[in-house]
């Protein structure tokens, strides 16, 4: 299928279609042999509540943004290299049907498809490109991964001293190595988590009694392979998950079907 559309014009339209529904807040995505495979929206789970988000997926990256106006605009584009992605299946669990875990090195969450048969296909198609990356590199898929973030609302109380409750001033942390939501005292201590950040990160104290034991246990383990990993990302200290916040719902609600190509 991608190595039909490598030089086709309607892949060169698509891509070019997309770069102009992200304008100047997104990056350059035409690049020779980059195929679009896909898109479609699903819902990803943020910090605050699940949200649409708009995908795109390629043979080398998927893409994420909020939309702005559907099929016409989005914004706080996101890019996430497949080599590093591994994808997770979810149990349906109430309202929460059709989902799957999309791990990262530096960032993992989940989404949630429409019906079944969209959840098996893009989670097909992902893997798919995932696979053909890995044989033509060569490359090892990534076996560290970002922990999912707990979302608040599962949370009225600190998860790690279960005593402090949360309130406007008492103000929820996530711990950046699994993920749970703790009170300022129990996140007080930072740890250099280096797949996902090159400064230290806010850990819960629970992970930072285990990593500073598994840190003197290896001290010298050679930790190359996510130096390089690291090389293109934008160093920030993730204290916020900038793409939670949007103050704009879109209206329509007309359940789209992914596209495959
Ligand atoms: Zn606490
Ligand atoms: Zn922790």
């Amino acid at each position: 299928m991608v190595d039909r559309l490598v030089n086709s014009e309607a892949n060169a339209r698509r891509i070019t279609m997309v770069e102009s529904c992200f304008g100047s807040s997104g990056q350059p995505l035409a690049v020779p042999g980059r195929v679009l495979v896909g898109e479609g929206v699903l819902t990803k789970i943020c910090r605050k509540k699940p949200k649409p988000r708009q995908f795109f997926l390629f043979n080398d990256i998927l893409v994420y943004g909020n939309i702005l106006i559907n099929k016409k605009k989005y914004n706080k584009q996101h890019v996430i290299p497949l080599e590093e992605v591994k994808l997770e299946s979810l149990q349906d669990e109430g309202q929460l049907r059709n989902g799957w875990l999309i791990r990262t090195a530096s960032k993992s969450f989940a989404v949630y498809a429409a019906t079944s048969t969209e959840k098996q296909e893009w989670m097909a198609h992902i893997n798919k490109c995932i696979e053909d990356l890995l044989r033509k590199s060569g490359k090892k898929a990534v076996e560290v991964h970002a922990a999912v973030w707990v979302p608040d609302s599962e949370a009225n109380v600190c998860m790690h001293c279960k005593k402090t409750q949360f309130t406007v001033l008492n103000r929820r942390h996530h711990c950046r190595s699994c993920g749970t939501v703790v009170c300022g005292p129990c996140s007080s201590k930072r740890f250099l988590l280096p797949n996902q950040s090159t400064k230290q990160l806010r850990v819960c104290l629970n992970c930072f009694d285990k990593l500073s034991r598994d840190k003197a246990q290896q001290n010298s383990t050679n930790l190359n392979y996510l130096r390089n990993s690291l090389k293109d990302r934008s160093e920030s200290s993730g204290d916020d998950d900038s793409d939670d916040d949007d103050n704009f719902v879109p209206s329509t609600t007309t359940p789209e079907q992914p596209k495959f190509y």
